[in-house]
């Protein structure tokens, strides 16, 4: 069965044509720079490197640029469109209604317009995303999958802010977390890798990239996460700034900054680069560390700190766990970020292997020492295979149920 995943930014199509269930990838595609004069467009398969220029004006487009390129003559993946069986969509906020991933009717699609508000640079591209393939492929189920769903499991002491409580009855204001896809991937990962059943696992998923968050899993569950109500709470990260005290936003507003300024600033202009003024990544402010900028320097240490204070606290909240779990670009891949974040805790049950830590670059592995009571893997996420399972899973199910669920789609939640 072909599964297409998408992923829809406000000016990026990303796209993977999987054949399942032997989780092939057939295609891999990105088209970005939507609605500029040149867009780009790149695809891999089997056939090698497909790479287009050319003006693409919309979403519309650009879907019908997807269309072409899996069914490219020489470098394509497809005969035809037809052979796709079912399309999974990466949608970043669920709200409170989607704990998993879910088939999309018509009502559905209302009701992730209505978390348009709470992700309005996410959700609107996600639902263009959904609309633009069911003109394409109209007769095969489309598959919402939330970067919010995983975390719908944290309970009320953990999600709900100490606001007025009448902020959340009026308007949802709660946290929600985000990754959520990534950090059931590692967890379902680290099931296997410490041969236990999922349901009992209690781990801490680091997801170390760009954007960076942590949650507690708990007997296969999340039970808190360091992202919010949006994706700014928590961790230090590329541009934002993760916690920060609310009240500095008062204190510059009576300063003269606008909204926007502050928005810009908290999103786009503090963490890492913020900090060091140098760059968001962190291979860049390793390099500028070594020769001897010491604000690159206090960058990556405010990271690292933040890091080993949450899994601290994630520590009491899971009283004690039996894995730390690293991923992301970061996680997988920077293991002096890995040895800054573990020194000095092996009172707390971590005793990183120096010698594991250095062979574990962008590979799976553990590098704990033999005698640390916690142990620390390496896991390389894949958010779009996750979403491929889930589609496949729900179309299947589909095909088995297809006389009688028609007015009940919400029955197949994954
Ligand atoms: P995104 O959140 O955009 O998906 P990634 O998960 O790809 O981002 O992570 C990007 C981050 O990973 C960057 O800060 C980058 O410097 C870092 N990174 C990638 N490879 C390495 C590496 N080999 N060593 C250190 N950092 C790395």
């Amino acid at each position: 069965m072909k599964i297409l995943v998408l992923n829809c930014g406000s000016s990026s199509i990303k796209y993977q044509l999987f054949d399942m269930p032997a989780a092939v990838v057939l295609a891999k595609g990105l088209i970005e720079r939507i609605g500029e004069s040149t867009s780009a467009a790149t695809q891999t398969t089997d056939g090698g490197e497909l790479k287009l220029e050319r003006g693409i004006g919309s979403h519309t487009e650009g879907m019908e640029l997807v269309s072409e390129m899996l069914t490219h003559p020489d470098q394509g993946a497809l005969q035809s469109m037809d052979e796709i069986a079912a399309c999974g969509h990466r949608v970043v906020h669920g709200g409170e209604r989607f704990t998993g991933s879910v088939l999309i009717d018509a009502s559905l699609e209302s009701v992730l317009e209505e978390y348009s508000d709470l992700a309005p640079l996410h959700n609107p591209p996600n639902l263009t995303g959904i609309h633009e393939a069911k003109k394409l492929l109209p007769e095969i189920p489309q598959v919402g999958c939330f970067d919010t769903a995983f975390h719908q499991t944290i309970p009320q002491v953990a999600y709900l802010y100490a606001l007025p409580y009448s902020l959340y009855e009026k308007h949802k204001v709660r946290r929600y977390g985000f990754h959520g896809t990534s950090h059931k991937y590692v967890t379902l990962r680290a099931a296997e890798l410490l041969g236990k059943p999922v349901e009992s696992v209690n781990i801490i998923t680091c997801h170390l990239g760009n954007g960076c968050s942590m949650t507690a899993v708990k007997n296969g569950k999340s039970v808190d996460t360091s992202m919010g109500l949006t994706p700014l709470e928590g961790l230090v990260m590329g541009t934002r700034t993760g916690d920060f005290d609310p009240a500095i936003l008062f204190y510059l507003v009576r300063k003269g900054y606008s909204m926007d300024d502050l928005d810009r600033m908290v999103n786009k202009q503090s963490g890492l680069i913020g900090i060091s003024g140098v760059s968001n990544d962190l291979r860049d402010l390793q390099e500028k560390a070594t020769g001897g900028n010491l604000r690159a320097q206090l960058a990556l240490d405010i990271f690292a700190y933040r890091v080993k204070k949450y899994i601290g606290s994630y520590l009491a909240v899971l009283n004690g766990c039996n894995a730390v779990v690293f991923t992301g670009g970061i996680g997988e891949n920077a293991l002096i970020m890995r040895r800054r974040i573990l020194s000095d805790m092996d009172s707390l049950g971590l005793r990183l292997d120096e010698g594991r830590n250095a062979a574990t670059i962008g590979v799976e592995g553990e590098i704990q020492q033999s005698d640390s009571p916690i142990k620390i893997l390496v896991i390389a996420t894949n958010e779009e295979l996750l979403i491929a399972l889930e589609t496949h899973s729900i179309a299947r199910e589909l095909e088995a149920l297809k006389d009688t669920i028609k007015d009940e789609p919400e029955i197949l939640v994954r």
